[in-house]
């Protein structure tokens, strides 16, 4: 055919910043108009009768004779699309809005592979993120989330007009028939099944070997200036100003790592370009100590029958330990709502260097909009402690009740102003290290006798330094030359890593697709959504010449599919045998992009209908990913399934276990929540498989029923992947959060075969890590995949004492491949102060990350312990934390009051959230909470409050709001009070988008809003479309902005009262009171009576 021997194009010369939909007509929209063209094709008869398949590969019948297109003329004409925009059609102003706070640098530059700010709502079509084209009106700076896209379905799927006469490609040949359904009928379980690849194991140390060369073997001559690799993520190589060339001698380089995208322009004032609209209260940032809250009152404003207890009544104001205490006091007879603490907006974005003076600073709360300069200490969004002074004993820890933890984020985006990761290459030698504890070289270890030394700064040992990395120390004791290198003067670098991190060479960057082809995925739209995020997205991959896909369907049989070039079509290889799986080829089942874009297209388009009257309803998901998995077996690589059933077939398939569980959660039965475990340890036999070869699954469950969530979670948990959920899938409105998903899936910063491993300063270890990884030793942690989105989290417990003025270090390092095929290890560190002062670890407790650290311990507890039992430790470490600060460093204030650190003042309205979160409430169904759970799993500080204590804005008045120069409202508290039934609300947690509409809001609302004329012609599903009046503008500006603030395509929902949507709404209301839950009055109460209880 003739496409298939012209050069990919598409490929070769990404347009800009074209929008890439391929109804999109703007500039440059030439990227898949072209892989697109192939709709109105006719398609190729019937395979001849006889025609081989089984064993030998299956030449599929021609599918469709391209019709050449001129690239620029080339328009998607995809069956069932619409020819206009099918929403999001943002004008450019609005798009402005939403997005165009930061000057983007350069437009014309190729998209950047990386952080491509999925964003950009360009006024076509979906293309989430699509950044070009956009580009010069509205460039969302950086957090790319995977903004505005299209709400509407993608077009895929619709029947093409062609498909009657169409042949099923690849149909059983011989069959005759046309419209037998694919699977089993192929004869290949007669044969022999091909060996499995024997690819050599590529056996991850648990670390990097250590770096003897670095003091025991000679240094090389000076290097000069090594050739120095691009960057990883594609940005332009800088040099930040450092190394200013004086330090020839040893050749360490730097570069700028350009994790983030080009553009990097100064952020609007006021407008956050990331991150929520802080609303945290914490006055953290200046490290000022803050005055207690107390809470006078809330006893005498208890309801009647709460009172009692024989508690003293509130007495007067006393002098708590801090010098500022007294300053909040109230009179004690009356709540004053103003003293009940609630999070408040950050004004401005706060410029934070991370150490000053010698000394660690506080961070700012993760939900403000802070840019970091990294004077040292790493950046808050890369890692961040529990408590920003370190207790000196174990002891104290105990007593504070406060957890001792990292959350290590290690591709989080950057703000777009904050300077880039320095990348650093020290040549053959590589980096310096510690000749006993292996720790990297860092800001903290600490240069004697001339220089001719360094001690560690985590185990204290005393290094020689290598010769060429000898420098005179200036009179404050540091090197001369500590300003100038980036490995000294940075909390995080990058090292260019360098043969001895390798077992093999660095993998190329994989992506496989696995598509649920049985009849229920064909029938809800399911297969075809998948198909259509696919084919858009793929222009999304990493470019570069090691960029390798391959691709497989599957109902209860497995077909993989040929796509070399120099093929007509693809040829479809099927595996029958779904017990003992194997692959068809040793090759050709993974190629890379350039090679086989035409064919992928293709495939793409038709696969929708060559199983339209597919009635297999069993899927084979196990043995699907196995298969796929041996396919990439000696590569390694990113494997995205797309599934809607449950596993009914083959290995690692599932029962349905809901109805039991929702037996046993109603009968209070003890034992229900075993339900939440993995069924057996198939799945996760496999899953280690996985992750020994560097394969990352991700599934996309786009389903209507039950599937198992808690048993199919483990091998995306085990590897380093995720789980997204669209339940009940809609055919209308989730293909655009597919398709939003799937691409920042594989266009976020991230890397592959990664190892990190945690170390921290002697009189501490590391106790466990909690994420979505591989562990096979106890000091490191496999990474088949990691991306910006995930977080690890690392507890730590003492094992002796640190010392008072002195330092306490912690180092993450993390080696891995980026999407060019560059080794590399990123490294960050972070020194806090130790403190044997009770009242600093509260002063400087960090409220997020505790609690982040909080939602993932309840999180995995769920499957071990009953839920009642779960949401009382949870309320129980909330509690004993404030127990011991009022006992402890509050003592002399009256009983009568509840006391508050500072710090930690809105950790009871978190703790009332978590208990009454998806995951921890009673209600629900099993998948809901074990998705729930997966997704906690990974969560990072940034996301884990509002998981459980969303934000609710008003929508129905944003024309009449007045412009603060903020995009979104404040949002308001979270009760039933502020939902009047004459408005229109949203709410959002990150991952949803709930929109309540009250049963008498203004008809005109409704008509601006939804285009509908009253509430019983709305529809149930909801796709928002903008449409041309101010209050749709403003409603689809508000929801993008959040889009690019979470990074999160939200999953819309319309909700209405005396409905079961109005009630999973209110469900979110925390502060209500409800039957099995504290109003937060209440629960203020409650906690007091508790803590009143303990000292007596
Ligand atoms: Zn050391």
């Amino acid at each position: 055919m003739a496409s298939s021997s012209s050069p990919p194009q598409p490929r070769q010369s990404p347009p800009p910043f074209a929008a890439q939909n391929p109804t999109a007509q703007g500039p440059g929209h030439g990227a898949l108009p072209a892989a697109f063209s192939n709709l109105q094709i006719s398609r190729g008869a019937a395979p001849p009768p006889g025609a081989p398949h089984g064993l030998t590969p299956q030449t599929a019948p021609p599918a469709f004779v391209p019709r050449p297109a001129p690239l620029a003329a080339a328009r998607a004409t995809f069956p069932g699309s619409p020819t206009a925009p099918p929403f999001v059609r943002a004008p450019t102003a609005s798009a402005a809005l939403s997005f165009g706070r930061s000057p983007a640098p350069a437009p014309q530059q190729p998209p950047p592979p990386f952080g491509g700010p999925p964003g950009a709502v360009s006024q076509l079509p979906p293309k989430f993120g699509g950044p070009p084209g956009a580009v010069s009106q509205s460039l969302p700076p950086f957090r790319g989330p995977p903004a505005a896209a299209s709400q509407a379905p993608p077009p895929f799927g619709g029947p093409s007009a062609a498909a009657s006469q169409a042949p099923p490609f690849g149909g059983p040949p011989g069959a005759g028939s046309q419209t037998l359904p694919f699977g089993g009928l192929a004869a290949m379980g007669s044969q022999p099944a091909p060996p499995l690849f024997g690819g050599p194991r590529p056996t991850f140390p648990g670390q990097p070997v250590a770096s003897a060369a670095a003091s025991s073997q000679p240094m090389p001559p000076s290097f000069g200036a090594p050739q120095q690799p691009p960057p990883p993520f594609g940005g332009p190589p800088q040099f930040g100003g450092l190394r200013s060339g004086v330090q020839q001698s040893f050749a360490a380089q730097s570069a700028t790592i350009s994790q983030q995208p080009p553009f990097m322009g100064p952020p609007r004032a006021n407008a956050p370009a990331f991150g929520p609209r802080s609303w945290q209260s914490q006055g953290a940032g200046s490290g000022a100590m803050q005055p207690p809250i107390r809470m006078p009152g809330i006893l005498g404003s208890m309801p009647p029958n709460t009172l009692g207890q024989g508690v003293p009544p509130p007495g007067t104001p006393t002098i708590p330990y801090s010098p500022h205490a007294g300053t909040q006091v109230s009179t004690p007879s009356k709540i004053d709502p103003n003293q009940i603490p609630w999070p408040m907006p950050e004004a401005s974005v706060i410029i934070y260097e991370t150490r000053q003076g010698g000394q660690a600073t506080i961070p700012p709360a993760a939900s403000s909009e802070f840019i970091v300069k990294d004077t040292g200490n790493c950046s808050p969004r890369l890692m961040r402690c529990t408590v920003n002074q370190v207790p000196c004993t174990g002891d104290l820890l105990t007593m504070s009740g406060m957890p001792l933890a990292l959350m290590v984020q290690p591709f989080s985006l950057p703000h777009p102003s904050e300077e880039p990761i320095q990348l650093v290459d020290f040549g053959e030698i590589g980096p310096i290290r510690c000749s006993r504890c292996k720790a990297y070289i860092n800001p903290f270890m600490r240069f004697v006798d001339q220089g001719r030394h360094f001690i560690c700064n985590l185990c204290g040992f005393s290094n020689d330094t290598p010769r060429d990395y000898m420098c005179n120390l200036g009179p404050d004791g540091r090197r001369r030359d500590a300003d100038d290198r980036p490995e000294l003067c940075r909390g995080t670098v990058e090292f260019v890593a360098t043969k001895e991190f390798l077992v093999r060479d660095p993998m190329p960057a994989v992506y496989f697709f696995l598509i649920d082809v049985s009849m229920n995925a064909i029938q809800t739209g399911a297969t075809a959504a998948a198909c259509s995020a696919i084919a858009q997205a793929i222009s999304d991959l990493p470019e570069g010449p090691r960029t390798m896909v391959g691709i497989a369907t599957f109902d209860s049989a497995i077909h993989f599919y040929s796509l070399k070039r120099s093929q007509q079509q693809p040829l479809m290889l099927i595996v029958p045998d779904v017990q003992d799986v194997y692959i068809p080829l040793q090759t050709a089942l993974i190629l890379p992009v350039s090679e086989c874009w035409e064919n992928l297209k293709q495939l793409l388009e038709s696969i929708p209908d060559m199983f339209e009257n597919n009635r297999v309803a069993d899927s084979a998901f196990g043995a699907a990913m196995k298969a796929a998995f041996l396919a990439m077996k000696s590569t390694g690589g990113k494997l995205l399934v797309f599934q809607s059933v449950l596993p009914s077939l083959g290995v690692g398939s599932l029962s349905a276990r809901e109805a039991e569980g929702r037996a046993n959660i109603t009968t209070g039965d003890k034992e229900a929540h075993k339900l939440l475990q993995p069924v057996d340890n198939t799945l996760k036999t496999m899953a280690l498989e996985f992750a020994e070869y560097q394969v990352c699954v991700d599934v996309f469950l786009t389903t209507q029923s039950y599937v198992d969530i808690a048993s199919i979670s483990v091998v995306p948990h085990t590897t380093g992947g995720r789980v997204y959920y669209y339940y009940p899938f809609s055919a209308l409105s989730d293909p655009a959060k597919l398709f939003n998903d799937l691409r920042w899936n594989i266009s976020r910063p991230q890397g592959f075969e990664a190892v990190m491993r945690v170390r921290c300063s002697q009189g501490l270890q590391v106790q466990d890590y909690f994420g979505n990884f591989c562990k096979r030793v106890p000091t490191d942690i496999d990474l088949p995949a990691i991306d910006s989105d995930k977080t690890v989290m690392v507890t730590f417990k003492h094992d002796d004492k640190l010392q008072e003025n002195s330092e306490c270090g912690f180092q993450c390092a993390l080696l891995y491949t980026n999407v060019y095929g560059q080794r590399r290890i990123r490294v960050i560190n972070l020194s806090l102060s130790c403190t044997s002062m009770l009242s600093n670890l509260f002063r400087y407790a960090d409220l997020e990350t505790q609690f982040a650290c909080f939602l993932k311990q309840a999180a995995n507890g769920i499957p071990t312990s009953p839920l009642p039992r779960i949401r009382e430790e949870a309320t129980n470490t909330c509690i004993n934390i404030l127990q011991s600060y009022r006992k402890h460093c509050a003592s002399v204030s009256s009983s009568g009051q509840l006391i508050l650190p500072e710090a930690l003042k809105l950790l009871p309205l978190y703790t009332l959230a978590l208990t009454k979160s998806v995951g921890l409430r009673n209600d629900g169904r099993l998948d809901d909470r074990s998705y729930w759970m997966s997704h906690v799993s990974s969560i990072s500080v940034l996301l884990a409050v509002p998981l459980v204590f969303p934000r609710l804005f008003p929508i129905h008045d944003l024309t009449s709001r007045a412009d603060d120069d903020s995009l979104i409202p404040s949002p308001l508290m979270l009760n039933s009070e502020n939902v009047r039934e004459d408005g229109v609300y949203l709410l959002e947690n990150g991952e949803d988008g709930l929109i309540y509409v009250g049963n008498m809001v203004d008809p005109t609302t409704l008509e601006q809003m939804f285009r509908v004329s009253s509430l019983a012609a709305l529809p149930i599903q909801l796709v928002l479309e903008q449409f041309d009046n101010e209050l749709s503008r403003k409603v689809n500006e508000v929801v993008n902005e959040i889009r690019r603030q979470r990074c999160s395509y939200l999953r819309l929902r319309l909700c209405r009262r005396g409905e079961p949507s109005g009630d999973y709404f209110r469900s979110f209301l925390i502060e209500d009171k409800v039957p099995v839950g504290f109003s937060y009055v209440e629960f203020l109460v409650h906690v007091h009576r508790q803590i009143q209880s303990k000292m007596t």
